[in-house]
Formats: C-alpha cells, sequence, structure tokens
C-alpha cells in the first residue's frame, strides 16, 4: 500500500472521530497486500479462544495479531480465576451452583445495567470455556475459591495462579494447529468491503508501542470478517481523564498496551458504544505494592476469612465481600478521613492459618505489602488506630460471628477461622481495574451500527472491548469467562460470514 494513500486513509479516521456517527469514516480499500481466512485483533482470553473456535469450525488461514512484543494482554497476567457453575470440580466439592445463579449475581452487582441476553449467554456458555481450556491443557487447582458477591465458590484457579496458565498452554495448542501469531503489528484502521461489509484491516508492522513508530504499512484480507479481542484501555490516561474525570489520577492494573487506539478506531466506523465513562475498581489495591501485585491475591482470602477496619475508628466499615464497587467507595470513603498527602488508609488482616491457604501470600510478605504484628496493640499501633478497645471489640466480635452470631454486614462465610495473633495485615486503597464500557455486540458477538442498531457486517468483538455483559459493575473473576466464551462464539459466528470484497 503507498504512503500517501494510508495518510489519506488515517485523515479519514481522525475526521469521523468529531462527527457524528451517521458520517461513517470511508475504510474501503482496493489494494490486499495479504489474504487470510479470519484475522483476529488481540491475542488475550478473547482472541485465543476465537482462534480455538474458527479452526474447530474449519477455517485454516487464521491469524491473530498482537501489537506488543509479549502475548495475552491482560490476561496473561492477570489472576487468571475464572468463575464457572456446575463444573466437575464443583460437583466434586459438592458445590451447588447454575448458570441462573451466576446471572443473579451479575445482575446484583451490575445494578441491572446488564444486557441480560449477553450475562446470560456467557453464564450459560460457560461450561464452553471450561471443556476448551481443559482440552488444550489448563490445569486447575483442586480447591474453589469464593469472590466477592459470588453466591457460591466458583473461582477456578489454575495451576500457576496466573492468567498465563491459561494463555501459553492455549497458545502452544494453536500453534500446533497452524493458527498463525504475528506480533509488533499495531491494527490502525478496521477496512470495509463495497458492500460497506468489514473485509480486513490495515497494520502497521515491527510496530514500537512506547515510541509509536512502524516499520511498514499493509491491508490485511479477512475473507470471514474481522475478530477484534483487543482488551480495554486502562493505561490511557488521556481516555481516562475525558470519560471520567474524577478517575484520572488513579493507578491502574492495565498493562502499558491497554490504551484506546482501537476503540476510537470502533466509534470512527460508527459502532455503537455502551458506558464508556464506566470503570471498575480494585478493592484489593495497596499503597504497598504495584497495583495487582501478589497482595491482591492474599487480601481476597484476608476479606474472606478475616475483617477490613477503618483506623480512624478501630471498626469495620462494610462487607468485605460486597461488591467490588461497594467495597472500593466505602474504602475511599475511609481514605478520605485523612488528607491528600496521608490518607486514612483501612487495612484488612487475618490470622496465620488463613495466610497458610492464601496465594500471593509469601510474595507479599517478603516484598513488604503484608505485615505482620503480634498483638493488638501492635497492629493498632502499626496502623495509627488510636482506639484499641474498638478494635479489641471487632476482633472479639468477628470470633463471635465465626462461631455463629449474626453478622450486621451479613458477609457469607465458607470457611470459619478465628482471629488471633500473630496478624497479618493489608493496607487498601482502590486501583482502577477493569473498563466496563466498549462497543454493544449481540449474543453472537456482532458490533452493532450506532446509526441502524443492527449488526455490521463482518464486524464481531469479543471480551473487554465489548460492554454490557457485566452492566455497571463486574463480578471477580468473570472477565476471563466472558472472553473465553464470548471469543469462541465471535469465531464461530466469523467463520459463518463470508466478505464480499
Ligand atoms: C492484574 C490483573 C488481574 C486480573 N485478574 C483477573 C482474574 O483473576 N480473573 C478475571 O476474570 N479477570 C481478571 N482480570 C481482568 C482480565 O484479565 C481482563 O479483563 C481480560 O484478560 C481481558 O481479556 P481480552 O482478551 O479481552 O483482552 P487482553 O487480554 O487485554 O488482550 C488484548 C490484546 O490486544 C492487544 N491490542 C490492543 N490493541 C491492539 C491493536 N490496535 N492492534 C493489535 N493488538 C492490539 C493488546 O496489546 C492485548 O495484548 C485481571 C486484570 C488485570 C489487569
Amino acid at each position: 500500500m503507498k504512503r500517501r494513500e494510508f495518510i489519506t486513509r488515517s485523515i479519514g479516521v481522525t475526521a469521523a472521530m468529531t462527527l457524528p456517527f451517521s458520517a461513517k469514516a470511508d475504510t474501503s480499500v482496493k489494494h490486499w497486500d495479504r489474504e487470510y481466512d479470519l484475522v483476529i485483533v488481540g491475542s488475550g482470553f478473547a482472541g485465543l479462544s476465537a482462534a480455538y473456535s474458527a479452526n474447530k469450525a474449519g477455517l485454516k488461514n487464521i491469524l491473530v495479531i498482537e501489537k506488543m512484543m509479549a502475548w495475552g494482554g491482560a490476561s496473561a497476567i492477570c489472576g487468571g480465576i475464572a468463575c464457572m457453575p456446575n463444573t466437575p470440580l464443583q460437583k466434586k466439592h459438592g458445590i451447588e451452583d447454575s448458570p441462573e445463579l451466576l446471572v443473579k449475581d451479575m445482575l446484583k452487582v451490575g445494578h441491572k445495567f446488564n444486557h441480560l441476553a449477553l450475562a446470560e449467554t456467557m453464564a450459560t456458555q460457560a461450561y464452553t470455556a471450561y471443556d476448551m481450556m481443559i482440552e488444550c491443557g489448563v490445569e486447575f487447582k483442586d480447591k474453589l475459591l469464593r469472590l466477592g458477591s459470588h453466591s457460591a465458590p466458583r473461582g477456578h484457579i489454575p495451576v500457576g495462579a496466573s492468567g498465563g496458565a491459561i494463555v501459553v498452554p492455549m497458545h502452544k495448542y494453536l500453534l500446533k494447529k497452524g493458527v498463525q501469531f504475528q506480533n509488533r503489528t499495531n491494527v490502525s484502521s478496521i477496512l470495509r468491503d463495497k458492500d460497506n461489509g468489514i473485509s480486513g484491516v490495515e497494520v502497521q508492522t515491527d510496530f514500537e508501542h512506547t515510541s509509536g513508530e512502524f516499520r511498514n504499512e499493509f491491508s490485511y484480507k479477512s475473507r470471514h470478517g474481522v475478530v477484534i479481542a483487543t482488551g480495554g484501555w486502562g493505561s490511557d490516561k488521556q481516555f481516562i481523564k475525558t470519560t471520567m474525570p474524577s478517575y484520572a489520577d488513579l493507578r491502574s492494573t492495565a498493562q502499558s498496551g491497554a490504551t484506546a487506539g482501537m476503540i476510537k478506531s470502533l466509534l470512527s466506523i460508527g459502532s455503537l458504544p455502551v458506558m464508556l465513562d464506566m470503570y471498575q475498581l480494585g478493592p484489593w489495591g495497596s499503597p504497598d505494592e504495584r497495583p495487582a501485585g501478589p497482595g491482591a491475591f492474599f487480601a481476597d482470602y484476608a476479606f474472606a476469612e478475616g475483617i477490613a477496619v477503618d483506623p480512624m475508628t478501630g471498626k469495620r466499615f462494610s462487607n468485605e465481600l460486597a461488591s467490588r464497587r461497594d467495597r472500593s467507595e466505602a474504602q475511599m470513603v475511609v481514605m478520605e478521613q485523612g488528607t491528600k498527602d496521608k490518607p486514612n488508609y483501612p487495612f484488612t488482616f487475618c490470622s496465620e492459618e488463613t495466610t497458610t491457604r492464601a496465594e500471593g501470600f509469601h510474595a507479599a510478605y517478603r516484598d513488604g505489602a503484608v505485615f505482620k504484628t503480634n498483638s493488638i496493640a501492635e497492629l493498632a499501633e502499626f496502623h495509627g488506630v488510636k482506639n484499641v478497645t474498638a478494635l479489641t471489640q471487632s476482633i472479639a466480635d468477628w470470633n463471635k460471628i465465626v462461631k455463629g452470631a449474626v453478622d450486621p454486614y451479613n458477609k457469607p462465610l465458607d470457611v470459619r477461622t478465628e482471629l488471633k495473633a500473630p496478624f497479618y495485615s493489608f493496607r487498601l486503597s482502590p486501583v482502577l481495574h477493569y473498563c466496563m464500557g466498549g462497543v454493544a455486540i449481540t449474543p453472537n458477538a456482532e458490533v452493532i451500527d450506532a446509526t441502524t442498531c443492527e449488526p455490521i457486517k463482518g464486524l464481531f468483538a469479543a471480551g473487554e472491548i465489548s460492554g454490557g455483559v457485566h452492566g455497571m459493575d463486574r463480578l471477580g473473576g468473570c472477565s476471563s469467562v466472558d472472553g473465553l466464551v464470548f471469543g469462541q462464539i465471535a469465531g464461530r459466528t466469523a467463520a459463518n460470514y463470508k466478505a464480499n470484497a
């Protein structure tokens, strides 16, 4: 492709951003540098799952494009917890669960902003995520975790307790099946055929993410439309500041490649946006480690088996397993009791017994994010709790709840562990964690056109780049399942679509 032609097209896209959606960018293309059965953009859970199902559906010449040097995006660095109902592992542990119960939990946490058909699709097809992972060689620990606001322990933890333990076997499986992967390749535009359907992408190869420099520009044709699986934009400070100014200064768990380029491209060709100003906060962030460091994993256990306390009062201030939004908001209120320079950081803590089963504990303790104190007085002093009597009472109250007393916060208890010294504590400070919004999709993973409210021909999206599945807030361990389910749906829908160009 000629450089001049490329520049002209880029200007077209930029200009369209300032126009109403009805004035879509003209991204039609006359010349293709390479041709594929299916181009998938993004190599995380959603992109890999799309490649898996497209391959199963018989497509041969599949390309997965990744702009970064490293594969897997957020999926590779995440905790890898996948909350799926009715799996063989749940049955083995005698846990009663159902897709209906998961949907109920999703709607409660999502404040019914969820697109119901999408939530139901995710929950009822979660078994396909499980089956696919097992087929690709993913192994799970022989236990299940109950994350905040889930009605049952349904968090499957891959051996290795990381998303890499899902991404790597899937990547290897797909390589064996002949799926092609190309990294350091940025998709800069989505291209249309003469009938206005999506038939390819424009790419920048040898792409250097930090500088934005690249060596060549090409147009790749995709005979079965294009699957967009480019994840969220949690590292894009400018886009976050524009869409949600009050979150602009929050630290983010996102990897540096999580920028807003693709959501802008999708908007520029007329995709319908959903809740772009909605972000999820992670209530397990801490000022003492990087966002979502190992202590975040530990905190989930401390929240479940211990309590969280406001240093100003020495008392609990929320259900430690409430939704991420509710917990984060409660923590922010506590922090605001201090000053901007010295916030009143709340802290969660647990007994030594809990640390023996808590993932992330050893690394977080070694790195100084988890603190050991040998008595209530020491715990109080460490966190600046003036009212030691109140803290002592909070611990005594909790120990009564463990023995059967009513919890005023109504926290579900799967494991009953008394709080006793030595205590292991972790300071809390919410971090920006997930983009709730994205483009609107149908249950078949077709991207919806903002002007017609109908699917855009040949354009499919899955994973964090899509919006609506989770509504206003997301249950933990459900983004992996979202990408793993809708990625497969996108791959299958694409396999059944034939572009015109
Ligand atoms: C630290 C952390 C821990 C988490 N823990 C969990 C957990 O335990 N359970 C859970 O369910 N969720 C978890 N999440 C959320 C979850 O990991 C993500 O929402 C999910 O992995 C997103 O998957 P995806 O396939 O949509 O996108 P990603 O995995 O982010 O993949 C998208 C890829 O697309 C690439 N890309 C973007 N734009 C372009 C472009 N223009 N051209 C080419 N490539 C592009 C990106 O570089 C990226 O590699 C966690 C997130 C983080 C950050």
